[in-house]
């Protein structure tokens, strides 16, 4: 079991001696949130206004689906483990620039070296660009994909169209529900 209090002397840790820019603008860095003894952790892009305010990550209208897609799959929200890229929030919710994702990629590294989930699960392709820059999310979308990279002990990734993208627009929201059924199937083949 992985203390509760760990997970959270790490995300004091890093917020303290991050150097990005965008704490300036941001209310608050947004940790990952969840069981520390996760399987699966998602990995979003950047919070948004919502998460900025509410200091947790996807407590939005994208969050509101997330939740219903895992109860789809009989999780909940305490089942899983979730965080982001970056911890503070873009101003006006612009992408984060490739210094912004450099100064949070410790931290990132760090918690997913703590947790060591069986799978990571990427919402959206920002998410994944960071793992796999030469993928695109339109192909590998809904694909288990195994690979071995420094610094990451996880070896199974599955990207998926970002809830936010997905939530008004009738064909990827469905191309999503589809591939979220993909979650159990891959956690199956991998244990
Ligand atoms: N979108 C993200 O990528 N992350 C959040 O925390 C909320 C919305």
């Amino acid at each position: 079991m992985i203390p509760a209090e760990k997970l959270l002397a790490l995300h004091h840790h890093y917020d303290s001696e991050n150097a990005c820019a965008l704490k300036a603008t941001a209310t608050q860095a947004v940790f990952g949130d969840g069981n520390p003894d996760a399987d699966i952790v998602f990995i979003g892009e950047a919070p948004g206004k919502n998460e900025d305010l509410g200091g947790k990550p996807f407590i939005g209208a994208a969050g509101k689906f997330l939740s219903e897609m895992l109860e789809s799959i009989k999780l909940s929200r305490e089942d899983i483990y979730i965080t982001n890229v970056v911890k503070y929030r873009p101003p006006n919710n612009r992408d984060p620039l490739p210094e912004e994702k450099e100064s949070c990629r410790p931290w990132l590294e760090a918690e997913l070296d703590l947790i060591k989930p069986k799978l990571i699960v990427f919402l959206g392709r920002h998410a994944m660009s960071n793992f796999f820059p030469e993928e695109k999310i339109s192909v590998v979308h809904g694909k288990l994909l195994i690979k071995k990279i420094p610094g990451i002990a996880t070896t199974y990734f599955l990207p998926l169209y970002h809830p936010a993208a997905a939530l008004y627009n009738g064909g990827l929201r469905q191309e999503l529900l589809n591939d979220f059924q993909k979650i159990p199937l891959s956690l199956n083949k991998i244990k």
